[in-house]
């Protein structure tokens, strides 16, 4: 790749002053950013053939979604306003639990389109079950031009909490769901040049005995490998885990070694005091996921209470049934503003810091702090650019804050993942956008067709 000069941008660096250049620049070459500063300074320096002119632009870093489910993209809009319960045992459930892999690979797909179409360049998918295909969606990852994380999902008791309800579809065997998963971290970790990496998926509580979550610990630190689970997102976690551990899920997951700087807990919404402290002493990040909280009224994360007391905490989007959209710009706006409404403190999540969440939070949160999630030399070149001109940012008075309270995914226009341009102008070079949407809609109404899910809606449809 030729080297390349984002100039004439309002460069929002979040680095360790937080700088951001007005008539900015940000030199690339390779994978990795070289050069920032004001655009005069780096033309004196450098003059490379190929620029982009990022005047009327703001250029961020890739924002990093902490908790993705890609099987669920094709499912959006299927368990709209629904008790938690049912939105699993009789949409989600039967839905996911009738997926073959070219079902898998195609919401995938459709899935990183909308990230990267929203300014996502990194994520963490959180549960890949074997019947999606873990190889065609690796493979996806990889023609995607992004950054990912896989967690292949491991499970020997097919519930939810105390409930012995599993749809038989998504059941999975012990030995066999943790073989496949070094198996695939065997295949694919590392590949693409780092950017695809393999993690441990453990179902959430009650889906795993405790010498399965032993198991998984220990192998996952035999290869410095991440782990993500869902832990506290409804209260009956709580409930289950002190009835059967007689401690807090974080307790438990403590125990039996599942909190480790590696490990990214999405929604740790019903934590005690103790249980933050457990958090920030065992540097265990969390992936907040406000929209999803908030849809399923599962409560409301203590995110600036985890933040005070040293928590690294991230965002997540979650799933299409669940949020229902891929867009961190407008899961960011939610973010800010529960926590102001929960604490009746306008004061508390500035834009700044829901956006410091999204990025650096992100970055460490994916082990890759010192590589990613802010725009300085020696970082790989993962960029966004946003678009000013759209007029609900107009007259631009304050950047962050446009991005965060007045944009969404739509305003992104360029998107650079390892110092490669695989949007540009909204246009995206690595996927085909038309044939994924056409695939997405053929295969969604035959799974529903074959299920027989009906949907929940309250339209009158003719
Ligand atoms: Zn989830």
């Amino acid at each position: 790749m030729e080297p390349l000069l984002i100039e004439h941008g309002v460069v929002v660096t979040l680095d360790a002053d937080r700088r951001v250049i007005r008539d900015g620049a940000v030199m690339v070459e390779g994978t990795h950013i070289t050069d920032v500063g004001k655009t005069d300074e780096l033309h004196r320096m450098y003059a490379p053939a190929h620029t982009i002119n990022a005047s009327r632009k703001l250029v961020i870093p890739g924002l990093i979604d902490c908790h993705v489910h890609l099987a669920q993209a094709l499912i959006r809009g299927c368990a709209d306003d629904v008790s938690l319960l049912d939105w699993l045992g009789k949409y989600v459930w039967p839905l996911q639990g009738n997926f073959d892999a070219e079902d898998g690979k195609v919401s995938a797909k459709l899935c990183m389109l909308e990230m990267i179409k929203s300014g996502t360049t990194s994520f963490i998918e959180s549960m890949t079950h074997t019947r999606y295909g873990f190889d065609g969606i690796a493979k996806a990852l990889e023609e995607s031009g992004m950054r990912g994380c896989l967690a292949k999902t491991i499970m020997d008791t097919p519930a939810y909490g105390r409930k012995q309800m599993m749809y038989e579809g998504m059941i999975e065997d012990g030995e066999r769901s943790l073989t496949e998963t070094t198996t695939m971290y065997d295949r694919w970790n590392g590949k693409a040049n780092g950017r695809i990496n393999v993690w441990f998926g453990p179902r959430s509580l009650g889906a795993c005995s405790k010498a399965l979550y032993e198991r998984i610990a220990e192998e996952a630190a035999k290869r410095r490998a991440g782990i993500t689970m869902h832990l506290c997102e409804v209260k009956e976690d709580l409930q289950y885990a002190r009835r059967k551990f007689t401690k807090s899920p974080v307790a438990f997951a403590n125990q039996v070694g599942l909190l480790t700087p590696r490990t990214v807990l999405a929604h740790a919404v019903w934590l005690t005091d103790r249980d933050i402290a457990t958090l920030s002493k065992t540097r265990t990040n969390v992936s907040h996921c406000p929209s999803s909280n908030t849809k399923l009224a599962s409560g409301i994360a203590r995110v600036p209470e985890m933040l005070k007391k040293g928590v690294n905490v991230a965002m997540g989007c979650d799933g299409g049934p669940s949020n229902n959209s891929y867009d961190m710009i407008r899961e960011m706006k939610l973010a800010a503003y529960i926590h102001k409404v929960r604490l009746s403190d306008p004061m508390t999540m500035p834009a700044e810091t829901v956006l410091e969440m999204a990025t650096v939070h992100g970055a460490r949160a994916i082990g890759m702090e010192g590589k990613l999630g802010t725009l300085e030399p020696g970082k790989l070149a993962d960029i966004v650019l946003v678009n000013l001109d759209s007029v609900h940012m107009v007259p631009n008075n304050n950047h962050v804050s446009d991005l965060v309270y007045a944009g969404t995914g739509t305003d992104v226009d360029t998107v650079i993942v390892d110092g490669r341009i695989i949007m540009e102008n909204r246009d995206v070079k690595t996927l085909n956008e038309r044939e994924i949407i056409g695939e997405a809609r053929e295969r969604a109404s035959a799974l529903l067709a074959r299920t027989g899910v009906k949907l929940t809606t309250h339209s009158n449809y003719r």
